[in-house]
């Protein structure tokens, strides 16, 4: 691997506990995104491009948190606001913009 780099003006890389942390490891780290109150994958480095094994390691972390909060999931990894740095959200599936239903949070279950 020829990553192991990080950025001093990116958030990412700051990496700051300021909201739920549902999971940790050297590859990445996934907590509930400030803006969009869904989980969110985070790779470890400063960078777009992990490679398969990684990306592969991050999207079935992200899925088993996922299958925790939702009731169905898919991966939106479009990185609007941080572009440069990979990472990827789980939202609900069939639900709008940070208004899926969560487990975790007690909200309705379907029947
Ligand atoms: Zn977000
Ligand atoms: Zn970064």
């Amino acid at each position: 691997m020829s990553h192991g780099t990080k950025s001093d003006d990116c958030d990412l890389c700051e990496a700051a506990k300021i909201t739920h942390w549902f999971h940790e490891d050297d590859i990445c780290w996934i907590a509930e995104c400030e803006v969009c109150d869904t989980p969110m994958v985070v790779w470890r480095w400063h960078g777009t491009e992990p490679d398969s094994v990684e990306l592969a390691h991050m999207q079935s972390a992200l899925a088993r948190v996922a299958e925790s909060v939702f009731d169905g999931h898919y991966v939106d990894d479009n990185m609007r606001n941080i572009p440069d740095h990979y990472h990827a959200h789980a939202r609900p599936a069939g639900g709008f913009f940070g208004h899926g239903r969560r487990k975790d949070k007690g909200g309705p279950r379907r029947p």
